[in-house]
């Protein structure tokens, strides 16, 4: 059997030990003679499974018990919708800043339902920075101020949070959410897609602060309000199972063989720092954010010519360094390094990408 490395930005590795527990488990979950994927939602085996799952995030995370943990579907695309569905419901306002595609995709579509303000962006600089924020240009009647945490594409994230006092902080967690400690009190909202660091693809994931559930807009579908499925512990209608389960695999992997979110951003660290270190003294590659708000989990770079970049890549990939061209708008090259892809696998990809830059710088 030959596994890859694989820098996909999303659906991205899982650790090897999950994915072996679930082989182990799959025919016959723990003697109940049927895999997770053919049990009943409502089956005491699974209600097992779900409880697990949200009480593993809620102490890896350390959410307080004022907080609701949603288990959803429709990826975090579909929160860009029932963020404002829900939240939008006393001055119909919100703020957001907005630092690439999927800031931008979050406040078009909350501008739908209500009105926005983007109080800055770094558009201006292809997002290649984290712009500084003037709380004094905040509105003060805004209903909640989004953004996006980390983001994917452009390899920026938040070294700081933005001080909204008493507004409900909005954020999008896609792509950092689990690779370091959070302070969960600090927002109002947090939702994430799972096929990062928290599974595979089928699963969103929300955090949501109590007293913000419950005055959703009078046009909200029943299904994308909050508490329809805060009511219903995530089982209003059929949860994505197996992807709740998988959750659940990578959580208890998080616990108790990494222990915890501290070891875990310690790791994270310890990855990106190869990585970054190898791109500043680098003669071919450069990374392309600026270095106070660069990532730790997603890593943009290029060599400054298209040709050499899409060689790189593909001799890469013959080498089992996977999907390493960057997104389809920006070109160039981006490592997306998770939870799950081990030390190892950075520090082999610098050495061949050194090995790359001796051939061709
Ligand atoms: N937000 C961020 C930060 C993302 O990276 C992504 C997907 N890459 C999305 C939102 C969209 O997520 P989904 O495909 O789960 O709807």
């Amino acid at each position: 059997m030959k596994r890859v490395y694989n820098f996909s930005a999303g659906p991205s590795m899982l650790p090897e030990a999950v994915l072996r527990r679930a082989a182990d488990e799959m025919l016959d979950y723990k003697g109940c003679g049927q895999s997770v994927m053919e049990m009943s939602h409502r089956s005491s085996e699974y209600e097992g499974i779900i409880n697990s799952a949200e009480s593993l995030l809620r102490e890896v995370m350390g959410i307080p018990c004022s907080y609701k943990v949603l288990f959803l579907q429709g990826g975090a695309a579909t929160q860009f919708a029932m963020v404002p569905l829900n939240l939008m419901n006393k001055n119909k306002k919100a703020d957001f800043v907005v630092t690439g595609q999927w800031a931008t995709k979050a406040w078009k579509e909350a501008s739908r339902y209500g009105e926005t303000k983007v109080i800055a962006s770094s558009k201006d600089k292809t997002f290649t920075y984290i712009p500084e924020l003037d709380p004094s240009s905040f509105s003060r009647d805004a209903d909640y101020f989004h953004i996006c945490m980390n983001n994917t594409i452009y390899g920026t994230t938040y070294q700081d949070l933005p001080q909204t006092g008493d507004i409900p902080l909005v954020a999008d967690v896609s792509s950092c959410i689990l690779s370091a400690p959070l302070d969960v009190s600090r927002f109002g909202l947090l939702y994430a897609g799972a096929q990062k660091n928290m599974g595979i693809a089928g699963l969103t994931t929300v955090i949501i602060r109590e007293d913000l559930i419950g005055s959703a807009m009078e046009i909200t579908p029943t299904m994308l309000d909050y508490k329809t499925h805060a009511d219903n512990g995530s089982m209003y209608n059929t949860p994505p199972c197996y992807s709740i389960y998988i959750c659940m695999l990578v959580l208890d992997w998080l616990k108790n063989t990494v222990g915890g979110l501290s070891e875990m951003e310690k790791i994270n660290r310890k990855k990106a720092g190869i990585l970054y270190d190898f791109l500043d003294h680098s003669r071919l590659f450069h990374g392309t954010v600026v270095p106070k708000d660069r990532s730790l989990m997603n890593v943009p770079f290029v060599t400054g010519n298209a040709e050499t970049d899409a060689k790189f890549v593909s001799e890469a990939k013959a080498e089992g360094f996977v999907n390493l061209k960057g997104h389809r708008t920006v070109g160039g090259m981006r490592a997306s390094i998770y939870n799950a892809m081990p030390v190892e696998g950075v520090e082999k990809l610098v050495a061949f990408m050194a090995e790359f830059e001796r051939k061709n710088a």
